[in-house]
């Protein structure tokens, strides 16, 4: 498994690059096939293909038990060369090694596991098949059908993302919202004609003030402007200044406030005008309470 999790932290596979994601995908497939599994990769222009690998898929008394994880990071191409995997203390670190290459290495050990069974011909209920996609870090949004598709004809959806701190078990998942604001101003010359200007770098400044008044940590509303540009030279009054961001909410309810709050924003100064675009990407989801009875008994029994 060390082997397995250090030569999986050793790749980059960000969710913008296609070629690596698709290496990836083909070489897990191989990896559960010497397992046993049949596999299929699913082809996807947009972004990176999604593996299937199936166990066990003649057994069908039973519904299937899906085990689910994505193989995309938030690292870019050559970070793992900058720190590859290393192990000390008894843990490996690496980009990536926790959201999910771990995660990964699990549905490799499962396979392996699986691959004894039939081996010995043991009676197995229930197909088990493992779903990887590659576009989880960016909202799953060419996998997501799929991964409904599959989880419908499931009895039970294992999800092996990382645990929380402490080793408690992941039993609900965040909304996320994706905004772009975009300020338009009128140029000018900052030395001649500064009253003839308005600046669309300092409209943009006051809405990233106001955006992070919207931080509500007990409802665990969180804002983030993750970037910003805009403007020419430093001595043009800037026409125009962009900036994207990231919205991560608890509840729906939350997240409508948020995303209606977010589109109805005003300029603040004369002249200055907005284009708002984006909204709730993914919907927070919540578990029903009563399935997940044995969750945090589970995460304690399995802290150390
Ligand atoms: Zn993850």
């Amino acid at each position: 498994m060390i082997q397995w999790l250090t030569a999986l932290i050793n790749l980059d596979t960000p969710s913008d690059q296609k070629a690596a994601l698709d290496a990836l995908a083909e070489r897990l497939g191989k990896q559960f096939q010497e397992c046993g599994a049949e596999t299929e990769l699913v082809e996807n222009r947009k972004a990176g293909n999604h593996l299937i690998a199936r166990f066990f898929p003649g057994s069908q008394e039973k519904k299937q038990i899906l085990v689910l994880g994505h193989m995309d990071t938030v690292w870019e191409v050559g970070e793992s060369q900058r720190r590859p995997a290393r192990v000390e203390g008894g843990k490996i670190y690496g980009p990536g090694a926790f959201d999910m290459r771990g995660g990964l290495t699990l549905m490799l050990a499962l396979a392996s596991y699986l691959s004894h069974l039939s081996e010995r011909r043991a009676p197995f209920l229930r197909p088990i098949t493992i779903l990887v996609d590659s576009d989880e870090e960016v909202g799953s949004q060419t996998s997501r059908v799929l991964i409904e598709n599959e989880a419908r004809q499931s009895e039970a959806v294992l999800v092996l993302e990382p645990c929380l701190p402490g080793g408690a078990l992941k039993t609900l998942r965040k909304g996320v919202g994706n905004f772009v604001i975009s300020a338009k101003g009128v140029a000018a010359h900052s030395g001649v004609d500064y009253h003839k200007g308005v600046s669309a770098i300092q409209e943009i400044a006051h809405q990233i003030v106001d955006l992070y008044r919207l931080n509500d940590f007990q409802k665990g509303t969180t804002i983030n402007v993750g970037t910003v540009g805009g403007g020419s030279r430093s001595n043009v009054i800037a026409d125009h200044a962009r900036i994207e961001v990231d919205l991560r909410i608890a509840s729906v309810a939350e997240g409508q406030r948020l995303a209606n709050h977010i589109h109805q924003l005003k300029p603040q100064l004369e002249g200055a005008r907005l284009e708002i675009t984006g909204g709730i990407t993914v919907g927070a989801n919540g578990p029903d309470r009563a399935n997940f009875q044995a969750g945090p008994e589970f995460g304690s029994r399995n802290r150390d």
